[in-house]
C-alpha cells in the first residue's frame, strides 16, 4: 500500500510536473529514486566554479531527446570520445545498463526507460540547479552559455528569439557565444546581443571589409580571487553550414593565430586561468587545443556530445555539456599560482520529475507560451514507433519528414538537412505541432521542389560527408549525413571526397540512379537564397494529418563500410 508520505511526495512532484508541461510524472520519481539532493551532490573543490550550458536550442519545458546510436569518428578520433555509443559508452563511463545515467547518456531501451526516469530538461529546472550552485558556492561561479540558445523552437521562431533571450536573462549567465543565433540575421543578432546585459563573445568573427571585430572577444573575471580570462568561439562554419546571405557581412573561421594572440593578451594582463567558451564541436576543440598553447579549460558546444567525465587534449580539460537542456556541467577547479592544481566535474543530468522547477522562471516561460499554446497543443496524429532524430545517418523523425516531402511535394527524392536539434517523442505519444517545430522551425524552412541530375545529387552527398568524414577535423563543416527519401547508396567512410558514394539507387524503381537524368528533388533548410515552397512545418503536419497515425523504423537504405 502507498504510505501517505509516498503519496504526498509523489502528488507534490505530479503538480509540478503538470505545471512545467502536463506530462504524467515518472516511475523512478514517483518512488523517490531520483532526488534532487541526489542530481546536485557535489564535494565542492578549490577556489573557481565553471557552470556550462549549451545548445539548448530553444526548448524551455521538459522534453524526450535520445542520444545517437551511430556515431562515427574518423582519423585521429576514430574510437575516441565522443564517437562511442551505447554499450561500449556505458563500458568505459562505467555506467550501469537500465540506470537513470544509461537513460541520459545512451540509445537503448529509450522507450522503456523514459517511462521510468521521465523528461529531461527545462530552463526551470536548469534555473534551480544553477541558483543552488550559486549558493554554495557564492563569488566563486561563472555561468558560461555555448550557444545554440535562441532557435529552433515555436516560441523562439514566433519572437525571433526574445523568449529565449528573456528567460536566460533571468538565468544572468557570465557570457555566451553562438552560432544558430545568426540565422536570425546580422540586425536581430546586433539588436539582441545590444541589451543582454552580459557579452556575446566571439573571438573569431570579422567584418568582411575592415577585419574589424563584430564582438568582445574576450572578458576579465575575478572569481575567488582568480582573474579569469573567458575567450568566445563561434562556430567557424557558419556561413557554409547555415545560409551566407543571413549573415552578409561577417566573416567566421577557427582562427587559431588570432586565438593565441588572445590567449597571450589575457595572460599577459594577468589572467591566472584561460577558459574557451567554444562552439567549434568536440574534435575540432581538441585539434585546437594542440595547436594553441595556454589554454586551460575548452567547454565545448556544437557536436551535442554528452561527455560524463572531463576529456583531457594535454594539458587542457576539455567538458561537453550535451544539447536541449538535458544536462548542466559543473566544473570545479582549485587554481594556485596560474595553474589547475586539481578539479572535480560532474554532468549533471536535468531529470525533470526530480529536480524542483524555480517559480520564477516558470511563470515566465509560461507567460512566453501562452499566446502560442493553442498552436504549440494542436493534436496532428499519433505515433506508433519511437521518432528519434540522431545519428549520423538516419533517424526515424527524419524518416517521417522525408516520406511526408516524398507525398506531399509529389518529389522522387527528398532531402532532409542532417541537424542534430530535434526532440524525441514516445510511442503511443501524440504528436503535436510543438513536436514537429522541435524537430524543424528555424528561418530559412521552405520545403523547395527542383529538377536536380544524378550527377548534382552524387556532388551533393560527397560534399555533405566530406563536411563530416574528411580525417582532419578542421574540415568537418557540418552536423549529420544529409538524410534521404527514395534514395539508397553505400558510403565508404575512409575514401576521399568523390569517391565515398557509389551503388546510389532509385527506390522506387530500384534502378541505379542515372548520373544524365533529371530527378525531381525536393528537400528543405536550403542554403541558397530564395528557395521557394511552403515551410517545412507544414509539409509533415498536413502529413500526419491524413496519415492519422505514423510508423517509422530505422531503414536499411544506406549501406555503410569503411567506418
Ligand atoms: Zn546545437
Amino acid at each position: 500500500m502507498i504510505s501517505r508520505r509516498d503519496f504526498v511526495t509523489a502528488t507534490a512532484a505530479a503538480a509540478a510536473i503538470m505545471a512545467g508541461g502536463g506530462a504524467p510524472i515518472s516511475r523512478a520519481a514517483a518512488q523517490g529514486k531520483l532526488s534532487e539532493a541526489e542530481l546536485l551532490r557535489f564535494e565542492p573543490l578549490g577556489n573557481v566554479t565553471l557552470v556550462h550550458l549549451t545548445d539548448i536550442h530553444g526548448q524551455l519545458v521538459p522534453l524526450h531527446f535520445r542520444e545517437p546510436s551511430v556515431n562515427i569518428g574518423v582519423g585521429a578520433a576514430r574510437g575516441q570520445v565522443p564517437h562511442i555509443v551505447g554499450a561500449e559508452f556505458r563500458k568505459l563511463f562505467k555506467v550501469v545498463d537500465k540506470s537513470a545515467d544509461a537513460y541520459a547518456l545512451t540509445h537503448d531501451d529509450f522507450e522503456a526507460l523514459a517511462r521510468t526516469y521521465g523528461r529531461m530538461g527545462g530552463l526551470d529546472r536548469i534555473a534551480t540547479i544553477v541558483k543552488s550552485i550559486r549558493a554554495e558556492r557564492s563569488g566563486k561561479v561563472l555561468l558560461l552559455d555555448g550557444g545554440d540558445t535562441w532557435t529552433n523552437s515555436w516560441t523562439s521562431l514566433k519572437t525571433q528569439g526574445q523568449d529565449m533571450v528573456d528567460c536566460m536573462a533571468l538565468l544572468k549567465p557570465d557570457a555566451m557565444t553562438g552560432h544558430w543565433e545568426f540565422t536570425l540575421g546580422e540586425a536581430r543578432v546586433k539588436e539582441l546581443t545590444a541589451k543582454l546585459g552580459f557579452p556575446f563573445l566571439a573571438q573569431n568573427i570579422r567584418d568582411t571589409e575592415f577585419e574589424d571585430k563584430v564582438f568582445e572577444p574576450s572578458k576579465m573575471f575575478e572569481t575567488g580571487g582568480v582573474k579569469i580570462g573567458v575567450i568566445g568561439q563561434a562556430f567557424p562554419f557558419t556561413p557554409i553550414a547555415n545560409p551566407r546571405w543571413m549573415m552578409p557581412k561577417w566573416s567566421f573561421g577557427i582562427r587559431d593565430r588570432e586565438m593565441q594572440a588572445e590567449v597571450d593578451a589575457l595572460k599577459a594582463k594577468g589572467c591566472d586561468l584561460i577558459v574557451v567558451l567554444s562552439h567549434n564541436g568536440f574534435d575540432v576543440d581538441k585539434k585546437m587545443a594542440g595547436l594553441v598553447k595556454g589554454i586551460d579549460v575548452i567547454l565545448s558546444g556544437h557536436t551535442h556530445d554528452a561527455v560524463p567525465e572531463v576529456t583531457k587534449a594535454g594539458a587542457t580539460l576539455i567538458v561537453a555539456t550535451g544539447s536541449n537542456g538535458k544536462f548542466v556541467s559543473r566544473l570545479d577547479l582549485d587554481v594556485q599560482g596560474k595553474a589547475i592544481k586539481g578539479f572535480r566535474y560532474r554532468l549533471i543530468p536535468v531529470f525533470s520529475d526530480a529536480i524542483t522547477p524555480d517559480a520564477e522562471m516558470a511563470a515566465l516561460i509560461a507567460k512566453h507560451r501562452a499566446p502560442h499554446e493553442a498552436d504549440l497543443n494542436r493534436v496532428l496524429g499519433k505515433s506508433d514507433s519511437l521518432l528519434y532524430r540522431r545519428g549520423n545517418f538516419d533517424g526515424t523523425l527524419d524518416n517521417v519528414i522525408c516520406d511526408a516531402i516524398l507525398a506531399e511535394r509529389d518529389a522522387e527524392i527528398a532531402l532532409s538537412p542532417g541537424i542534430r536539434w530535434g526532440t524525441s517523442i514516445l510511442p503511443g505519444q501524440d504528436i503535436t505541432f510543438e513536436d514537429i517545430t522541435n524537430g524543424t522551425a528555424m528561418t530559412y524552412p521552405a520545403c523547395y521542389r527542383m529538377k536536380m541530375t544524378g550527377q548534382r545529387l552524387k556532388e551533393v552527398l560527397e560534399d555533405v560527408a566530406d563536411n563530416i568524414f574528411n580525417a582532419d577535423p578542421y574540415y568537418q563543416q557540418g552536423g549529420d549525413m544529409v538524410r534521404t527519401g527514395g534514395l539508397g547508396y553505400t558510403i565508404d567512410i575512409a575514401k576521399p571526397i568523390g569517391s565515398r558514394i557509389s551503388g546510389m539507387t532509385l527506390l522506387k524503381s530500384g534502378t541505379p540512379i542515372d548520373a544524365a537524368k533529371d530527378y525531381a528533388v525536393a528537400g528543405w533548410a536550403s542554403v541558397n537564397q530564395g528557395a521557394e515552397g511552403p515551410a517545412i512545418w507544414d509539409v509533415v503536419a498536413t502529413h500526419i494529418q491524413r496519415q492519422k497515425s505514423i510508423s517509422a523504423t530505422a531503414r536499411a537504405a544506406v549501406r555503410i563500410v569503411g567506418a
